[in-house]
């Protein structure tokens, strides 16, 4: 049997995930927020599970500074991107790098653009897409690669099965998941768009979501 929460995190409007082999009793962490390590140790602690690895899908201040102290504080192991700038990183999270806890299993999945070292990772029916894929929308590339990320978005993200459930790093409407379908067929962003049209919308939405970005992520 295996636990999963969503742990919204109102400031940022972030979301980190909990994912627990709760026969195994182990657990893994994606994007932990700073201010609500108090939280993930008590659910860790009432579902009495070890926390094996904190995985970032990237590295924007208040995951990494989450990770790094949940790592340091539990002795989970941080996993995150080849080139995320990720200091106290234990495993690199590189194309189909598996990450085992309990009988359970994530894939890695590297999707650069919202930052050179973004990665998506993969468990069951799941996409823990981070900044790179969100609900109606996609992770400002004013700091990365517009290009990079619409390969990223098209090739390794849209190709995953229509019913696969997105649950991104953060959403300013607070909504929760989506699923590929949904996003290929209805995000602006993405739907019959080419990639230099891509390149065209980021490059008009940049300067107002970095300036977003910098003050609450
Ligand atoms: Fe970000």
């Amino acid at each position: 049997m295996t636990h999963f929460r969503q742990i919204h995190e109102a400031r940022s409007h972030s979301y980190a995930y909990l994912l627990v082999d709760s026969d195994r009793r182990e657990a893994v962490m994606i994007d932990p927020a700073a201010p609500q390590l108090t939280l993930y140790l008590a659910l860790l602690d009432e579902l009495q599970a070890r926390l094996t690895h904190v995985l970032l899908t990237h590295s924007h201040d208040r995951h990494a500074a989450g990770a790094e102290e949940l790592c340091r504080i539990t002795g989970a192991q941080c996993v995150a991107g080849r080139g995320s700038g990720v200091a106290a990183i234990d495993l690199v999270a590189d194309d189909d790098a598996l990450i085992p806890f309990g009988d359970e299993v994530l894939r890695c999945r590297t999707t650069p653009g919202h930052t050179p070292g973004c990665v998506s990772y993969l468990w069951r029916d799941r996409a823990f897409t981070g900044d790179a894929l969100l609900i109606g929308d996609c992770g400002a590339a004013a700091a990365g690669d517009a290009g990079l990320l619409f390969d990223s978005i098209t090739r390794k993200l849209l190709t995953l099965a229509d019913e696969t459930l997105i649950y991104p790093a953060h959403d300013f409407a607070g909504r929760r998941v989506s699923c590929i379908g949904e996003q290929r067929d209805t995000n602006p962003k993405l739907a019959g768009t080419t990639r230099d049209e891509f390149i065209a919308k980021q490059a008009q939405c940049d300067a107002h979501d970095h300036a977003r970005a910098a003050v609450s992520i």
